[in-house]
């Protein structure tokens, strides 16, 4: 469970707690409702059922009151442990069978000094458990340790916990875990919300201090180029584009590097507004580079980039993992295949302006000569410490600009970013419909096939995406999964014989792929069967059919991002959802996808679906799981803010304050933020 030290066990927080701390008279018992007793035992005797299999113990409980049986199943070593005439606690649930009412199956504890209870009569904790490792055990454990914790060292300042009226930490340690009352349980685990969550904002408040201090190329800010580049565009910039431009451009004069994240629904064009930012650094004289999540998204980028900037003489190189090649200008609509050394040679002597790529980029041994702007398309998909390696390889920080559309919960957003640093475009262009999002029953099946024959016959494309590639071997129960290949093969040749249908997938080499994405691209292929391969920013503006298999297998934000393949002209688009699934949570998280077109509204929803645990990627932000939970409560992230910019004000180094400043130091080893 990741406790390794006698802290973390400590740390190891309850989960929820149940309140066993009334005691009720035998007498008044009832019926299906849970109660705690407290009394003596008459008799205890194990007895075998009928066919010998279960161990069935019953006894006997009295007080002042009244008796009642007690009925415990398959836990024979009971008769060890309680004897007759034994003092107990027991809390259960009463039920009834044909000679009367008895308590089922009931938790027990013996009475012993009489006040120290630790598993009934009283609120007690429950923990997030493992196989082995019950509430119980750890409940045992925790309080023998607490016991022996006689003066745990304060991490809060002093002046904090009488300004906030916060509970001293050894007291809030017992309270967590064993609570005299839900209140003081509340106030303990209020402490230590706000702490977690005070220690990352002190974290990043001061990075972000720090990084005030480095240089980063002053980029000014070119109105007359940026007005040619709009002028030539085919369309008009929506307000929110011309704004987060304008926002971006301005931090980019600065001599200190931009760290700006831009969110934005999926097709709202935020990639014209990163053009933007690298023409402004280009044409200041230095270099720009581009990263993609895919090596599809990384060749898109490379050509919309290339169209976009070639009235400006600019050379984009590509790298990916498999083929190199750059656009010059001297030949706008094509491109010319280097080797890697060749590019990478150019990269360095600042005759490649702009480089896109894959992971490659950041993992080969790319040197910028004059490199001043860094874009991070889909940011969740690379590992923060690669970013920030890049980021460090020259003297100067480059600006840093990353998009996604993958919306992460605001409040997440503004303790990792702030206010300042966040960019929202929530417009689409002008004349967009809002796509039509159904989750299709089974027997709805043959309609969704209609549509999509009809949007064909109008000239359209269709996407199908299955959750896997193809059968495997190793799982042959999973009949219910839907595959690439085996769709393939029923949509060519049962449903749709007269269509043009292939397949994508991360099997394919590259050349095949590319193949097949130019193919739809410009029309030759009405149906594209394929894997979640064309998740990210892949752009058919005349796809309106985006159609899911197994959608209960995806995330909220990946279905989101799946719709968002479709919807990206004028045409009406349609996403139809398709799932074997009866889990609650699966249908919940495909209706909140069928009622809202917002990314950002289904962001908040699935935090509050699912809670934060994986969500867009944050685990990868390395934040503790206890202070994810707390990142749903904006007054509090408020509050903890709010204190460590005052911390911060008075003492930057935070010297007068050790515990802190070892914190900070700790999440400097484990939060990865640049
Ligand atoms: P995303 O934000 O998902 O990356 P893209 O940048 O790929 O979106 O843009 C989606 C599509 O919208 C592209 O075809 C792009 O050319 C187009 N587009 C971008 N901005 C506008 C606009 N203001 N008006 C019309 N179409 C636009
Ligand atoms: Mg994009």
């Amino acid at each position: 469970m990741g406790i390794t030290t006698v802290r973390d066990l400590l740390f190891h927080f309850p989960r929820t707690y149940v309140d066993f701390s009334t005691i009720t008279p035998i007498r008044d018992l009832k019926e299906g409702e849970v109660y705690c007793v407290s009394g003596t035992l008459l008799d205890i005797k194990e007895t075998r059922t009928f066919r010998k299999r279960v161990s069935l113990i019953t006894a006997l409980v009295e007080d002042k009151t009244g008796a009642i049986k007690i009925l415990w199943f398959n836990q024979p070593y009971l008769v060890d442990s309680l004897k007759p005439k034994d003092e107990v606690y027991l809390a259960g649930k009463v039920v009834r069978d044909k000679e009367g009412i008895y308590i089922s199956n009931p938790v027990h504890e013996k009475a012993g000094d009489g006040k120290n209870l630790t598993h009934v009569g009283r609120i007690i904790p429950v923990y997030p458990e493992t196989i082995g490792v019950s509430s119980r055990w750890l409940r045992s454990i925790i309080k023998m340790v607490l016991a022996q914790v006689k003066e745990m060292p304060e991490t809060l300042p002093q002046e904090m916990l009488r300004e906030r009226n916060f509970i001293p930490i050894q007291k809030a340690l017992w309270q967590i875990h064993f609570p005299d009352s839900m209140e003081q349980a509340q106030q303990a685990s209020r402490r230590f919300s706000f702490e977690e969550l005070f220690y990352i904002l002190l974290f990043i408040l001061a990075e972000r201090k720090k990084i005030a201090q480095v240089k980063a190329p002053a980029i000014p800010f070119d109105g007359t180029v940026m007005k040619r580049f709009t002028g030539k565009l085919p369309f008009q910039l929506t307000d929110d584009q011309k704004k987060a431009a304008w926002y971006i451009l301005k931090d980019m004069e600065k001599p200190r590097p931009m760290n700006r994240l831009l969110q934005g629904d999926v097709g709202s064009g935020k990639t014209v507004v990163a053009a933007m930012a690298m023409l402004s650094a280009v044409k200041a004289g230095y270099q720009a580079a581009l990263l993609a999540p895919t090596e599809i998204l990384a060749q898109q980028h490379h050509k919309t980039v290339a169209q976009a900037l070639t009235p400006f003489k600019i050379t984009i190189g590509l790298l990916t993992g498999k083929t190199d090649r750059f656009i010059s200008p001297k030949l706008p609509n094509d491109y010319i295949e280097i080797s890697r050394a060749k590019l990478l040679e150019r990269v360095k002597n600042n005759e490649v302006q702009v480089l896109i790529g894959t992971h490659s980029l950041i993992q080969e041994k790319v040197r910028f000569g004059n490199l001043a702007l860094v874009v991070v398309d889909e940011q969740h998909r690379f590992g923060v410490k690669q970013r920030a390696r890049l980021l460090h390889r020259t003297t100067l920080i480059p600006h840093l600009l990353s998009m996604t559309a993958t919306p992460i919960p605001r409040t997440l957003a503004m303790t990792l970013y702030g206010d300042l640093d966040l960019t929202l475009i929530t417009q689409l262009p002008n004349g967009r419909k809002q796509i039509i999002t159904r989750v299709v029953p089974p027997a709805g099946r043959e309609k969704a096939y209609e549509a999509i024959a009809e949007q064909i016959a109008q000239g359209r494309q269709a996407f199908v995406i299955c959750p896997r590639i193809e059968r495997t071997e190793k799982s042959p129960k999973d009949v219910e999964v839907k595959t690439v290949k085996e769709e393939y093969e029923k949509l060519s040749k049962e449903i749709f014989p007269d269509l043009r249908i292939e397949m994508l997938h991360g099997k394919m080499a590259t050349k095949e792929k590319e193949g097949v994405m130019r193919k739809f691209k410009f029309g030759k292929i009405d149906v594209l069967v394929s894997t979640s391969v064309v998740e990210v920013g892949v752009d058919i503006p005349n796809a309106t059919v985006m159609m899911i298999e197994g959608a209960d297998r995806f995330g909220l934000a990946q279905l989101h991002q799946f719709r968002g393949r479709v919807g990206r002209a004028e045409h009406q688009s349609y996403c139809f959802l398709f799932s074997e699934s009866n889990s609650f949570f699966a249908r919940k998280r495909l209706k909140a996808l069928e009622e809202s077109a917002s990314g950002f509204e289904l962001a908040e929803r699935d935090l509050h679906i699912r809670g934060p645990g994986d969500f867009a990627g944050t685990k990868q932000w390395g934040i503790p799981d206890f202070a994810m939970q707390q990142l749903t409560n904006l007054e509090l992230v408020e509050q903890a803010r709010e204190a460590a910019k005052a911390i911060l004000e008075k003492d930057i180094t935070l010297k007068n304050y050790p515990p802190l400043r070892e914190k900070v130091a700790d999440f400097r080893e484990k939060l990865h933020l640049e």
